[in-house]
């Protein structure tokens, strides 16, 4: 899906105060540096498909899509699979996008790592903003909504080192192959 210029228009309201801190160096916090990677490899993360296995993952980070980088995952499975939080944390956003469809951005538990699942056909019942999550729970259902074919259910599954201001739409893309490679296969319901 594409992210980016969409989601900025689409968080609508990006105060002067953001620009100028996204523009200019915040003393006393670090900037989102290139650690998203190492941060990422120290999560134990579950597969965040049901009954997909880690040797079955395909590396799709680096591949075009229409006008950008995947920056993503995209992990196929039939429609109605349910979809797992990879980590602990909390629900930051329940988001619909034209691209991502019905999407959910979930924090890791110390805010520093945004998790993206996309697509989804619906969302587990009960599902809310804020609320904590463990690791394992299910959060969702793989689908087609957003820009997925209908022929080709999947979970475009992404995740970003998030600034300082752990903005739910911005953050710098970590490629999740290496990490969900190590990762444990989730169980088949829950
Ligand atoms: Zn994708």
């Amino acid at each position: 899906m594409k992210r980016g210029v969409f989601q900025w228009l689409a968080a609508g309201s990006v105060s002067l105060a953001g620009v100028l801190a996204f523009a200019l160096p915040i003393p006393g916090i670090a900037p989102p540096a290139a650690d998203g990677a190492a941060l990422l490899a120290q999560r134990p993360l579950v597969i965040p498909v049901a009954g997909v296995r880690s040797e079955q993952l395909v590396d799709t980070f680096e591949q075009g899509r229409p006008g950008h980088r995947h920056e993503a995952i995209d992990i196929l499975a039939p429609r109605g699979t349910p979809v797992h939080a990879v980590d602990d944390g909390k629900v930051a956003k329940l988001f619909t996008s034209v691209p991502g469809g019905l999407t959910i951005y979930h924090f890791d538990p110390a805010g520093r790592l945004a998790y993206y699942y996309a697509h989804l056909d619906r969302y587990a019942p009960g599902l809310k903003e804020g609320m904590p999550l463990r690791r394992g729970d299910v959060i969702g259902y793989v689908g087609t909504t957003g820009n997925a074919s209908p022929d080709a259910p999947h979970l475009h599954f992404a995740v970003f080192r998030l600034g300082p201001l752990k903005q739910w739409w911005k953050g710098d893309a970590i490629n999740p192959y290496p990490a969900l490679r190590q990762a444990a296969s989730s169980v088949a319901a829950k």
